[in-house]
Order: C-alpha cells, then sequence, then structure tokens
C-alpha cells in the first residue's frame, strides 16, 4: 500500500502561506472549527492526485483553488500542492524511496504536474498512481457527505459502489 507521508499546500484554497501536514504511522485526525479548511486539506489531495473536476474540488473553476487573500492578505497567483508517497515497498514503479507529486495552477487555470521534481503528463500521474490502486475520483477518497449519499443510494446503487 502506497502510505501518505506528506502534504504540502502553497497558495491552495485558504492556505496562503506554505503549510506542511506529516502523516506518522497510525490514523491521523484533523479537527478544527467549521470553516477552518479541514475539507481544503481532501480538496488538496484530490487535485494533486489529478482530479479534473474543479465542482468536485468544491469550486467553479479551476483559478478559485487559488489562495483569494481573504480579508487581510495579497491573493496569491499560483496554487501549488505536493504529496509524499512512501515508496520503500516500491509500490510505485519508480526506483526512490519517496515519490513526490506536484501540481501547480496559475489563474488561468492551466495544470502543470511533477513527478519527484520532473515536468510530467497528467496520463503519467494517473499511470504511476494506477499501479498502487490510487485513483482522484476513485473510492479511496471519502469526502463529506460521501457517507450520507451511500446510506441513501438505492440498493442498486450502492451495490455498484461496493463491486467498484
Ligand atoms: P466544516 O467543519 O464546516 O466542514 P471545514 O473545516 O471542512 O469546515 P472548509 O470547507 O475546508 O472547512 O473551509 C472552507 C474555507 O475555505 C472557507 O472559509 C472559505 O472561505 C475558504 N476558501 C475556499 N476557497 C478559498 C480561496 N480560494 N481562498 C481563500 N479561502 C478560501
Ligand atoms: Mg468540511
Amino acid at each position: 500500500m502506497a502510505k501518505l507521508k506528506r502534504l504540502e499546500l502553497t497558495g491552495f484554497k485558504s492556505f496562503g502561506r506554505r503549510t506542511i501536514i506529516e502523516f506518522s504511522d497510525g490514523v491521523t485526525s484533523i479537527i478544527g472549527p467549521n470553516g477552518g479548511g479541514k475539507s481544503c486539506i481532501v480538496d488538496a489531495i484530490c487535485f494533486v492526485l489529478g482530479r479534473s473536476s474543479a465542482k468536485s474540488l468544491r469550486a467553479e473553476r479551476f483559478a478559485d483553488l487559488i489562495f483569494n487573500g481573504g480579508k487581510k492578505e495579497k491573493p496569491a497567483k499560483e496554487a501549488e500542492v505536493t504529496i509524499y508517497l512512501d515508496n520503500a515497498g516500491r509500490e510505485l514503479p519508480i526506483n526512490s524511496r519517496e515519490v513526490r507529486i506536484t501540481r501547480s495552477i496559475d489563474i488561468s487555470g492551466n495544470s502543470v504536474y511533477r513527478i519527484n521534481g520532473k515536468r510530467s503528463s497528467r496520463a503519467e500521474i494517473l499511470e504511476l498512481l494506477a499501479e498502487a490502486k490510487v485513483y482522484p475520483d476513485g473510492h479511496n477518497i471519502i469526502s463529506q457527505g460521501d457517507v450520507t449519499k451511500i446510506i441513501e443510494m438505492s440498493p442498486i446503487e450502492r451495490r455498484q459502489i461496493i463491486d467498484e
């Protein structure tokens, strides 16, 4: 299993300044008040894994993912998220102990992807992650509201999710 080690957000949604979140062994919980940015962290994970719909990241357009400055600060010019995956077990076909995937977007909404600092295409990222059974739209990420959705689904729809 590819383990999430660390997440770095710069200018992404409510995270204007560079923010680093370390995930140590075991379960990590992130707590905070309503509107504190907890779901933004999940959005950041989906974003860096290559999710292609802005709406599913709770944004009208991709440019809305860039830190808007809030009430007091200057808006950012781009948003960047880096995810660090533990690759000691070589689940990902890259010969390094750690795999770093970066995605940034500019104000026009154009994305640039990198694998261990090297410019890559979205297709290359998806192919790499698929080796570890990680998918940007997969059920490995359960967002706020998904549990209610699953409970309220028809048995046939729920069966499809379980099959997937
Ligand atoms: P809840 O407990 O209600 O689920 P939460 O901790 O999940 O809250 P989020 O929904 O992640 O909170 O945070 C939303 C906050 O992020 C809002 O305050 C919103 O204004 C802010 N936000 C979203 N996009 C941007 C942006 N582009 N720039 C700055 N702030 C943003
Ligand atoms: Mg939330």
